[in-house]
C-alpha cells in the first residue's frame, strides 16, 4: 500500500519511455542553458522588454526564500509561488518546522517558455544567494567536501497535479560529497544508498535514461551475490553498483554523469519546468481544466532524511478521513525508508494512529505507539494547520532522527461524501460560514452521489475485496489496457479498467473507464487519488485479484475472467462482484440534503428539468427540480402502438388520412401529459411541439422497411419511396421544428388539444392549476410564431367551449437560431417566454453539426483552438453574445418576459454562472444534473453578490 508521498516518488520512476525523448531534449536544452549562458544574456537583454513577462513585471524577484522561521512569501501568493511554495512559506511564517529552501516563481516558468526554454537573466545570481541562505540556515554548504548541503528539487503548480511533474531528491551528491555525507552521517551505507538513488532519479528525470536500465543492473548484481533484498546490500555493494550505473549513463548518453553540482541543479530546475509540458501533464490539465499558461514553480529545499535509522520515518497524513470525512487524523508512514522500498514490495506502510491501526486489524505499530512524542507534536501541528487554513489538510512529513519536518500542506483531495460532511461540520461548528460551505463543493463532483449504488439486498457473488478507494458502483466490461479503455468508450461501451496499479500515463484510460480496479496500491495510491478527484468509483489494493496482462485475463475468488467479461465494482465497500449486480437509485439525504437546502436558500434562479417520461419527471422532482423546462414530445411517439400510428400518419396521402392517424395518438399523448402534470403538482411544465424531421420516425434499412410493411400492411415499395421522399441532405436545417407545424398544422393541433385536455383533466383531479407553457421550436421569424399561436389559441378556445373550463397557458418559443436571437425584440411581441435552445444555437452559430462535430472537436480542444467543447460549456463569447442580445431585445419589448435555458448547457456550472449574469429566470437540465444545477446556481448567486 504505497502512500501518496511514496506514490509520487514512485511515479517519477515509472513509465519512463514516454518521457525519454522529451527528457533528452530537455537535457540538451539544460546543458545548453549552462554553456550558452553568456551568449544568451546578450540576446535576452535585447528581448526581455518584449517577451519576458515575469522579468518585466518584477525584474527584481524570481526567487522567494523560506526557512529559519521566516519567509518572503505567504499562502496568498499561490499564483506566483504555486501551491506548494506558498504553503511552505506560510508554514514557516507560522513557525512550523520546515526545511529551509526557496521557490522559483511561476513567472520564471512563463519566461522559460517564452525564451525557448532559457532562464531569465538574474535568476542564476538569485539562486546562488538563496542556496547560500539554505546552507547558512542548516549549517552546510552546497558542494562542500566536508559538510555538503543536499537539496530536493520539486515542482509546484497553482493547482495540485499529483505525480504529473518531476522531482529530484538528494541533489548535490557526487563522488566527493558522498564521502562527506558518509562521514557526517556516520553511516556509509546510507550515504552510498542515497547516491545511487540520486543517480537513478536524476538520470531518469533529467537525462532521460530509462529507469529499467538501473533496475536491471541492480537485479543482476543482487542475483550474482545471492541477495534477496536491497537491505542485504552493504556500502561496498552500493559503491560497485554506482560504478555500473555511471557506466550505463555514459553508454546511453555518450557523456559522463555530471559531477558538477551546479550543472546538476540547473539540469533539475530545467527538467521540472519542462515537465509542465509533458504529454501526461498536458492531458491532466485538459481533463482538469487547468490553464496551460499557469506554469509551475520550482521548489528547492534542504533534504531531510527519513531513512537515517529507526528513529526516522516518512509519511503522509490527512487531518480528516478523506474518504468519509470523519474528523480523525488519517495517514500512513514508513520507518527508516524511502519510497522505492515500497515499490519493491518489501514494506507495507503503517497507520499513523492507534485507532486506525486497530480498525485496520494491523499488527504493525502505529506512529502514535512507536514515537509518542513526535506523534503528539505532529497531531498538534495538524490541528494548527487545519484551524489556520480552515480546511482539511493533506500533509507530507519526514522524521529525521526523532525531529519532525513538514514538507507540504495543502487542502486535501476528498470524496464528495467527505466534502459534504466536512463542509457541514465546519459550518455548524462556526469555523466557516454556510456560504463558504456551499461555495467549496465542486458542483460537478455531486455526480458521484447521483449515480446508482449497489442495492444492499442484491444477490451478488463477491470474488474479491479491496480498499474502498472512491465510492459509487460501476458495472462494465473488463479492460486491462488504458488505450483500449479509451477506444471502447469512444464506441459507446462501458468499461472497468483493471490494472495492477495505475500511473499518470494511464489517465486517458482512467478517464474513459466507468470504474477502476487495481490489485496493488493503497488508499493514497495514484488510482485512488485520481479516482476520488474525478468522482469515479475505484477499488485499490484488491490483492487477491491476479492479473495476467499477457493472457488478457484476471483470476479472483476462483474465477478466471477475460477482457470483455462483465464485473461490478463497489467503490464504497471495496467489493468486486461477478457480473452485473442490482443497483439502487441515489437519494439526496444526510449532509447532502442539508447542504443542498442551504444552497437553495441562496440561489436566485429556479431549476427545472428536461423530462418527458413519468420516471424522469419523478426522478427530477426527487432531485429538487421546480418544474419541467423542456418536454420533448417526440420522445413520446416512439413506444408501442404510438410509433405505428405515427408512421401511419406520415404515410397518409392527405390531411384527412393524417388526422385519422393523429386521432389514435391523441388519447395517448393526453395521458402522458396528465401523468407529467400530476407529478409536477403545480410547478411549471414547458411542452415543446414536435421538433424532429418526420423521417426520424420511419425505418431506413431494407430489413426494417420489410418489417414495417408486414406490421402495417403498407406496400414495401411505397414505404421506400416515402423514405426517399423525406430524405434530406441536411436534416438539422431541414423540414423540422415549427416548419413541420406550419406545413402540417393538424400535428400541432392534435398536440395542443392533448395538452389542454390533459391540463383540464389534471386540474379536475387534483384541484391544482397546471402552470402550462407551450413552446414552439426552431422559430426564425415572428410570422412563424404568429401563425402557430393563432392555431394554438383556437384549439384552446375550442377545448374551453367543449369542456366548459378555460385552461391557463402561455405560448412562447425557443431561441435556437441566430436570426431568432437578433429578431428577439419582434418575436417577443408574440412570445410570452423564451427558452434558449443552446444546443441548436451552438450548432447554427458555429455552423458546426451536432452530429458530426465529435470527429474533430477533440482535436480542437487538444490543440487549444477551443478551450471547451461548445456543446458542453457555452461559448460565452459568441453563442453567449447571441443569448445576451436576445435577452436584452426580448426584455425591451416585454420587460417581464420569462427567460430560461434548456440546452445541455443548463446543467453545466460555468454556463449556469453565465445565465445568472444575464438574469435568466431558470435553467433546465437533465434530471440527474438537477442537484448540480441547484448548487451551481447558488454559487453563481454568491459570486454575483461579491
Ligand atoms: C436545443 O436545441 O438546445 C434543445 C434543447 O433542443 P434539442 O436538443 O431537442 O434540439
Ligand atoms: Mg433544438
Amino acid at each position: 500500500m504505497p502512500s501518496r508521498l511514496i506514490t509520487s516518488i514512485i511515479l517519477q520512476t515509472l513509465e519512463t519511455n514516454v518521457r525519454f525523448a522529451q527528457n533528452l531534449t530537455d537535457f540538451v536544452a539544460g546543458v545548453q542553458n549552462i554553456h550558452k549562458a553568456e551568449a544568451r544574456r546578450e540576446t535576452e537583454r535585447a528581448t526581455s522588454a518584449a517577451g519576458n513577462v515575469g522579468a518585466a513585471q518584477d525584474p527584481g524577484k524570481f526567487v522567494f526564500r523560506f526557512g529559519g522561521g521566516t519567509a518572503d512569501g505567504s499562502a496568498g501568493m499561490r499564483e506566483l509561488l504555486g501551491g506548494k511554495g506558498a504553503n511552505l512559506a506560510e508554514m514557516c511564517n507560522l513557525g512550523l518546522p520546515v526545511p529551509p529552501g526557496f521557490t522559483i516563481t511561476t513567472d520564471v516558468c512563463s519566461a522559460f517558455y517564452a525564451h525557448g526554454r532559457n532562464f531569465p537573466e538574474g535568476l542564476e545570481t538569485q539562486v546562488k544567494g538563496a542556496l547560500a541562505f539554505i546552507g547558512k540556515t542548516v549549517g552546510a554548504k552546497f558542494g562542500d567536501a566536508e559538510n555538503p548541503l543536499l537539496v530536493s528539487v520539486r515542482s509546484g503548480a497553482r493547482a495540485s497535479m499529483p505525480g504529473m511533474m518531476d522531482t529530484v531528491l538528494n541533489l548535490g551528491l557526487n563522488d566527493a560529497t558522498v564521502e562527506a555525507l558518509s562521514v557526517k552521517s556516520g553511516d556509509r551505507r546510507f550515504a552510498y544508498d542515497s547516491y545511487r538513488r540520486f543517480i537513478q532519479m536524476y538520470s531518469d528525470v533529467v537525462l532521460g535514461v530509462p529507469h529499467h536500465v538501473f533496475e536491471d543492473i541492480l537485479e543482476n548484481y543482487k542475483k550474482l551475490q545471492g541477495f534477496e533484498r536491497d537491505t542485504d546490500m552493504s556500502a561496498a555493494d552500493w559503491q560497485t553498483v554506482i560504478g555500473k550505473y555511471k557506466d550505463a549513463v555514459e553508454t546511453e548518453l555518450g557523456q559522463a554523469f555530471p559531477q558538477d553540482i551546479h550543472q546538476q541543479l540547473w539540469g533539475a530546475i530545467g527538467a521540472v519546468f519542462s515537465s509542465w509540458n509533458t504529454p501526461r501533464a498536458a492531458t491532466y490539465r485538459r481533463l482538469q481544466n487547468i490553464p496551460d499558461e499557469w506554469g509551475t514553480a520550482v521548489n528547492v529545499q534542504a533534504m531531510v532524511f527519513g531513512n537515517l535509522g529507526t528513529t526516522s520515518a516518512t509519511g503522509v497524513a490527512f487531518t480528516r478521513n478523506p474518504s468519509t470525512g470523519e474528523n480523525q487524523l488519517y495517514g500512513e508512514f514508513l520507518v527508516n525508508a524511502q519510497g522505492e522500498d515500497v515499490v519493491a514490495g518489501i514494506r507495507t506502510p503503517q497507520n499513523i494512529t492507534e485507532a486506525a491501526r486497530i480498525a485496520a486489524g494491523s499488527d504493525e505499530p502505529s506512529l502514535e505507539a512507536l514515537m509518542p512524542d513526535t506523534f503528539a507534536e505532529f497531531r498538534a501541528v495538524c490541528n494548527r494547520l487545519e484551524a489556520h487554513y480552515r480546511d482539511m489538510q493533506d500533509i507530507e512529513f519526514t522524521i529525521q532522527e526523532g525531529k519532525l519536518w513538514l514538507l507540504q500542506t495543502r487542502s486535501g483531495k476528498r470524496t464528495l461524501p467527505a466534502s459534504l460532511k466536512i463542509g457541514v461540520e465546519m459550518a455548524e461548528a462556526g469555523v466557516i460560514s454556510r456560504e463558504e460551505a456551499v461555495a467549496r463543493i465542486d458542483p460537478l463532483q455531486l455526480d458521484q452521489l447521483l449515480h446508482p449504488t449497489i442495492d444492499p439486498d442484491a444477490e451478488k457473488t463477491v470474488i474479491a475485496v479491496g480498499l474502498a478507494a472512491s465510492p459509487g458502483a460501476a458495472c462494465g466490461e473488463i479492460v486491462f489496457d488504458p488505450d483500449e479503455a479509451a477506444k471502447l468508450k469512444s464506441e459507446g461501451r462501458t468499461v472497468i479498467l483493471v490494472r495492477s496499479e495505475t500511473s499518470p500515463d494511464d489517465i486517458n484510460g482512467m478517464d474513459a473507464a466507468a470504474g477502476i480496479l487495481t490489485s496493488r496500491g493503497g488508499m493514497t495510491s495514484h488510482a485512488a487519488v485520481v479516482a476520488r478527484g474525478w468522482g469515479r468509483p475505484c477499488i485499490s489494493g484488491a490483492s487477491s485479484v491476479r492479473i495476467d496482462y499477457a493472457k488478457g485475463e484476471m483470476t479472483a475468488g476462483g474465477h478466471t475472467l477475460k477482457a470483455g467479461d462483465i464485473i461490478t465494482i463497489d467503490g464504497s465497500t471495496g467489493e468486486v462482484i461477478l457480473g452485473e449486480a442490482k443497483v439502487r437509485q441515489p437519494e439526496v439525504t444526510g449532509d447532502f440534503a442539508k447542504l443542498m437546502g442551504w444552497a437553495d436558500g441562496m440561489r436566485r434562479m429556479k431549476i427545472r428539468a428536461n423530462a418527458e417520461t413519468p420516471r424522469d419527471a419523478a426522478q427530477a422532482r426527487e432531485f429538487g427540480a421546480e418544474g419541467i423546462g423542456l418536454c420533448r414530445t417526440e420522445h413520446m411517439f416512439f413506444e408501442g402502438e404510438r410509433i405505428v400510428a405515427m408512421r401511419e400518419m406520415i404515410m397518409a396521402g392527405d390531411e384527412a388520412g393524417r388526422r385519422t392517424a393523429l386521432a389514435k395518438i391523441l388519447p395517448m399523448q393526453r395521458q402522458d401529459f396528465v401523468e407529467l402534470f400530476e407529478i409536477m403538482a403545480g410547478f411549471p411544465v414547458t411542452i415543446r411541439l414536435l421538433d424532429p424531421p418526420l423521417h426520424e420516425f420511419l425505418p431506413h434499412d431494407d430489413a426494417e422497411i420489410a418489417e414495417m410493411a408486414v406490421a402495417t400492411g403498407i406496400d414495401a415499395g411505397k414505404l421506400k419511396a416515402r423514405v426517399a421522399q423525406l430524405t434530406e441532405s441536411n436534416p438539422m436545417l431541414g423540414h423540422r421544428g415549427c416548419r413541420l407545424a406550419i406545413t402540417y398544422p393538424e400535428i400541432a393541433e392534435m398536440q395542443a388539444r392533448a395538452i389542454f385536455e390533459a391540463a383540464i383533466e389534471t386540474g379536475a383531479k387534483t384541484g391544482q392549476t397546471v402552470a402550462l407553457e407551450i413552446m414552439v421550436p426552431l422559430v426564425a421569424m415572428k410570422t412563424e410564431l404568429d401563425i402557430l399561436r393563432d392555431r394554438i389559441v383556437k384549439v384552446a378556445n375550442d377545448v374551453a367551449a367543449e369542456k366548459g373550463v378555460r385552461p391557463q397557458y402561455q405560448i412562447g418559443t425557443m431561441i435556437e437560431l441566430p436570426r431568432a436571437a437578433l429578431q428577439a425584440g419582434k418575436i417577443a411581441e408574440t412570445a410570452e417566454f423564451f427558452s434558449f435552445g443552446t444546443n441548436d444555437l451552438t450548432q447554427t452559430a458555429f455552423g458546426l453539426s451536432r452530429d458530426d462535430a465529435a470527429s474533430f472537436l477533440g482535436q480542437y480542444t487538444a490543440k487549444g483552438v477551443l478551450k471547451h467543447d461548445p456543446f458542453v460549456t457555452l461559448d460565452q463569447e459568441g453563442v453567449g453574445e447571441l443569448v445576451a442580445i436576445a435577452a436584452e431585445r426580448g426584455r425591451s419589448t416585454r420587460p417581464k418576459i420569462k427567460l430560461g435555458i434548456c440546452g445541455e448547457h443548463g446543467g453545466d456550472p460555468a454556463s449556469i454562472a453565465f445565465c445568472e449574469g444575464l438574469g435568466l429566470d431558470y435553467v433546465s437540465c437533465s434530471p440527474y444534473r438537477v442537484p448540480v444545477a441547484r448548487l451551481a446556481a447558488a454559487q453563481a448567486t454568491l459570486s454575483a453578490r461579491k
